[in-house]
C-alpha cells in the first residue's frame, strides 16, 4: 500500500523558499523554527511510521508551491506543536514574534473541534474558519496546506476514517481553497476525496484514462504541433501544454450524465502568452484554423470570474475531428488560476502578504460575515449550517447584468436573489424580470450565464410576503422580512448606515471612528440636519449619497490611475500656453488623444483638465477655459473608449479583435452590452494618436456584422 513519495529534508524547503525568499536573514531563521520544532516533535510518529516532523515539514513544502510567505513557512512548521507537544503560544511568540504566535494559535484552534452531533460540529467548524478568515486567511491556507498532507497520507488511516476525512475535505477545505482561488490545491483535494469516498468510481475513471491515453497522447501532440506553429507563423511568443483533466471534474460531469466518451475537453491544450492582447490574437488565429463550437467560447479576461480567475476559453474541431478544449491566458493569469490571488501578489509586488490577503479576500469575507450576524439569534443550527454550506461553500453559479457584470449566486437563486444581491432597492422596486431576453416568473431557477435584467418602477410597493417562499438566499430573505418588520424610517437609517458602512470599508475605514463627536458636528452644519440618525436616514432615503459624506470630513482625492495601463499622465504631454509648471488632467469625459482638437479649463484646485473642443461638458464651463496644444515630443499612449454597435446577437468578438490587432493599439479591457436584438462591444484602448485611431475606426466599420463605431463622450 505504501507509496513512493520524497523524503523532504530541511535543505529542500531552504531550496524551495529561496527561490522567492531572498534574504539569507530569513532563511537561517526559517531553519531555527525547523530545529525548535523537530526536537519538540522528537519521539512522535506518525501512523504512516515516519517520524512527525515529516508532517510539518511537508505542509511548509505545500506552502513553498504557492509562494507563502515566510510567516506562513514558519507557523506551518510549527502548527502541531501546541496541540501534539508541551509548547505553548505564548512561548511561541516569545520565541519567534508574535505574528507566527497568532498563525499557529489560529491553526491550533481550527484542530480543536468538539464532535458530538454532526450538524453541531460543523457549525463550530464554519464559525471557527470564519473567524479565522477575518483574522488572518494566511490561518486558513496553512489548514489547507495541512489537510492537503494528512489527505496525501490517508491511506494510513482505517477505512472508516479514511472515509470520514475524505467527506469532510470535499464538503470544507476543496470549496474554501476552491473560493480563494487556489487551484492546485483544490483539485488535488478532490480528486484524493474521490479516491477514498469512491474508490470504485475513482478507478474506473483512471483507468479508462489510462486505456485511452496512447491515442490521446498522441493526437494532442499532434495537435499542439499545428498550433505551435500557426503561432510562431504569426510571431507570436507562446508555451503550449497539453493538459491533464482532474479525475474530479471527470467524475463530477459523468454524474450529470455525460458520457465518458462525450466529454469535450478529455483533450485540453492550454496556451500561455505575455500579453493580455496576445491572448485574443492567439484566439482569432487559432479560430481562422480551427472552426469553433458555437456557444463554448468564453471571455474570462474581460469578465474575470469572482475568484480572480482570468482565461480565454474555446472549443474546436481539431485534428481528426476530434473537439479541444483550448485555454489561452499570460503566465501571470496563469500563476493566479494556479495559486490563488493572494500568493500571487504578495509574491510578486513583495508586499506585505498579510495585508494583500486581507485585501483580496474582504469581499468573500463580508459574505461570511453577513451569515454569522445572521446566525447569532435568527436562525435555527440547522439553518446556519445548511446556508453555509449553500451560499458559501458550494455550487455557486454565475449569471450576468446586462452589462456583463458577473453575480455570484447560490444554485437555485431566483431573480429577487439576483435584484437584492444588485440593490436591496432594486430588489424593493423590482416588478419583473428578464432573462436571456424573455420574460420570466419571479419563481425561475437562474442558470448559469444567464443575462438578468431586472424591471423596476418607482410606484412598486415593495416586496410581497410571498417572495419569502421564492427567494433562496438567506440575506434576500432577511432583507425582505427586515422590509415588513420594521416601519419606513428605521428601514431607511438602517439602509443609509449600511450604505455608509460599506463606503468607508472601502476606504479602510471604520464607521466608529468616521462618526467622530466633531465630525458628526461638522456634517449635520454643512447640511443642515439634525444628529447621527438623521444622516443615516438621508442617506438610507436617498437624499444624499454616501460619498457626499464622506467629502465634507475627507476632500475628494484623485481617482487612481488604471493599473498597468501603458500611459502616464505627464504634464508634459500637454503645453499650456503662458503657463509653465501647472498640474494637467485629460477629462475621462472625452477622452482626447494627441491629433483632437483641445480646451483647457482651470478647475477649482485641481489644475487644469483638458477636453476635445466638442465635448459637450465644455459649453456649461466656457469662461474658465484657457488655450492648450499637445507637445509633440509626446509618444505614449491614451485611453480612448469606442463602442463597436453590431448588427447580430452572435458573439463576433474574435472577428474584432483581430482587426484591433491590426492597428497599434492596446486593448485595456471589453465590456459586452447585450441589447435586444444586438450585441455592443465598449472597447477601453490605449492609442497614440488620432490618425492612428480613425484608421482603427475605419477597419472596424468595414466588418459585416459592424453597423457603427463610435468615440464616446460621456
Ligand atoms: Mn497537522
Amino acid at each position: 500500500m505504501t507509496k513512493e513519495r520524497k523524503v523532504y529534508t530541511i535543505d529542500d524547503l531552504i531550496d524551495k523558499t529561496g527561490k522567492y525568499i531572498t534574504n539569507p536573514k530569513d532563511l537561517e531563521e526559517i531553519k531555527k523554527v525547523y530545529e525548535y520544532a523537530k526536537q519538540k516533535h522528537s519521539g512522535q510518529y506518525r501512523k504512516s511510521g515516519e517520524e512527525f516532523i515529516a508532517h510539518p515539514l511537508n505542509v511548509a513544502m505545500i506552502l513553498t508551491s504557492i509562494y507563502s510567505d515566510k510567516a506562513s513557512i514558519e507557523a506551518a512548521l510549527l502548527h502541531d506543536v501546541v496541540e501534539d507537544c508541551d509548547s505553548s503560544t505564548s512561548e511561541i511568540e516569545e520565541m519567534f514574534g508574535k505574528e507566527v504566535g497568532k498563525l499557529v494559535s489560529g491553526v491550533t484552534q481550527l484542530s480543536r473541534i468538539n464532535f458530538s452531533t454532526e450538524n453541531e460540529y460543523l457549525i463550530e467548524y464554519y464559525k471557527k474558519i470564519i473567524v479565522g478568515m477575518s483574522e488572518d486567511v494566511r490561518v486558513i491556507i496553512i489548514k489547507l496546506a495541512d489537510c492537503l498532507h494528512n489527505m496525501r497520507t490517508l491511506w494510513a488511516l482505517p477505512e472508516v476514517k479514511q472515509k470520514e476525512k475524505a467527506k469532510q475535505t470535499l464538503e470544507i477545505f476543496a470549496p474554501i481553497a476552491h473560493h480563494l482561488g487556489i487551484h492546485k490545491i483544490k483539485s488535488e483535494l478532490e480528486d484524493l476525496s474521490l479516491r477514498y469516498l469512491k474508490p470504485n468510481v475513482f478507478y474506473d475513471i483512471a483507468e479508462k484514462l489510462n486505456t485511452t491515453k496512447l491515442e490521446r497522447d498522441n493526437t494532442v501532440y499532434e495537435m499542439q504541433q499545428e498550433v505551435t506553429n500557426l503561432l510562431s507563423e504569426h510571431h507570436i511568443n507562446h508555451e503550449i501544454k497539453g493538459r491533464a483533466k482532474s479525475i474530479y471534474s471527470i467524475y463530477n460531469k459523468l454524474e450529470k450524465g455525460r458520457k465518458f466518451s462525450d466529454i469535450y475537453d478529455l483533450l485540453a491544450l492550454r496556451i500561455l502568452v505575455n500579453t493580455e492582447q496576445e491572448c485574443y490574437l492567439a484566439l482569432g488565429i487559432i479560430h481562422s484554423k480551427f472552426r469553433p463550437i458555437p456557444k463554448r467560447f468564453k471571455d474570462y479576461i474581460a469578465m474575470p470570474k469572482p475568484n480572480g480567475y482570468q482565461s480565454l476559453h474555446t472549443t474546436v474541431f481539431g485534428l481528426d475531428g476530434y473537439l479541444f478544449e483550448i485555454q489561452i491566458r499570460t503566465y501571470d493569469m496563469n500563476e493566479v488560476a494556479e495559486n490563488g490571488i493572494a500568493s500571487h501578489w504578495a509574491y510578486k509586488e513583495h508586499k506585505d502578504a498579510s495585508q494583500v490577503f486581507k485585501n483580496t479576500t474582504e469581499q468573500k469575507l463580508q459574505f461570511f460575515k453577513a451569515i454569522m450576524e445572521l446566525s447569532e439569534d435568527k436562525m435555527s443550527s440547522e439553518d446556519f449550517v445548511n446556508s453555509v454550506r449553500d451560499e458559501v461553500l458550494n455550487n455557486n453559479i454565475y449569471v450576468f447584468t446586462p452589462k456583463g457584470d458577473v453575480i455570484e449566486l447560490p444554485k437555485g437563486a431566483t431573480p429577487i436573489d439576483f435584484a437584492y444581491r444588485v440593490h436591496t432597492q432594486v430588489g424593493e422596486s423590482m416588478v419583473g424580470a428578464i432573462v436571456n431576453n424573455s420574460i420570466v416568473p419571479l419563481s425561475y431557477e437562474l442558470q448559469n450565464n444567464d443575462i438578468v435584467k431586472i424591471n423596476t418602477s418607482k410606484n412598486s410597493s415593495g416586496p410581497s410576503k410571498e417572495w419569502l417562499k421564492i427567494a433562496k438566499c438567506t440575506q434576500t430573505k432577511n432583507k425582505i422580512k427586515s422590509f415588513f418588520s420594521k416601519n419606513e424610517k428605521e428601514l431607511y437609517i438602517e439602509r443609509g448606515k449600511n450604505s455608509l458602512e460599506k463606503e468607508l470599508r472601502k476606504k479602510k475605514q471604520s464607521i466608529v471612528n468616521f462618526f467622530s463627536e466633531e465630525n458628526i458636528k461638522k456634517i449635520c452644519h454643512e447640511l443642515k440636519l439634525d444628529g447621527l440618525d438623521d444622516i443615516y436616514l438621508n442617506v438610507g432615503n436617498g437624499k444624499c449619497a454616501a460619498s457626499t459624506i464622506i467629502h465634507i470630513i475627507e476632500p475628494k482625492e484623485e481617482a487612481p490611475v488604471v493599473k498597468n495601463a501603458p500611459v502616464r499622465r505627464n504634464d508634459a504631454d500637454i503645453i499650456v500656453d503662458g503657463i509653465d509648471k501647472v498640474k494637467v488632467n485629460l477629462a475621462n469625459c472625452c477622452n482626447p488623444i494627441p491629433g483632437d482638437d483641445i480646451i483647457g479649463y482651470i478647475t477649482k484646485g485641481n489644475g487644469i483638465s483638458v477636453h476635445r473642443s466638442i465635448c459637450h461638458n465644455l459649453s456649461l464651463l466656457e469662461n474658465r477655459t484657457v488655450t492648450v496644444h499637445w507637445n509633440e515630443k509626446t509618444n505614449q499612449k491614451y485611453l480612448s473608449v469606442v463602442v463597436i454597435y453590431t448588427n447580430t446577437l452572435e458573439n463576433k468578438l474574435v472577428d474584432i479583435i483581430q482587426k484591433i490587432s491590426m492597428v497599434d493599439v492596446s486593448v485595456q479591457k471589453i465590456n459586452t452590452i447585450n441589447r435586444i436584438d444586438q450585441l455592443v462591444y465598449e472597447v477601453d484602448l490605449y492609442v497614440s494618436c488620432v490618425d492612428k485611431l480613425n484608421k482603427l475606426l475605419q477597419e472596424l466599420s468595414k466588418l459585416s456584422c459592424v453597423e457603427k463605431v463610435e468615440r464616446v463622450i460621456q
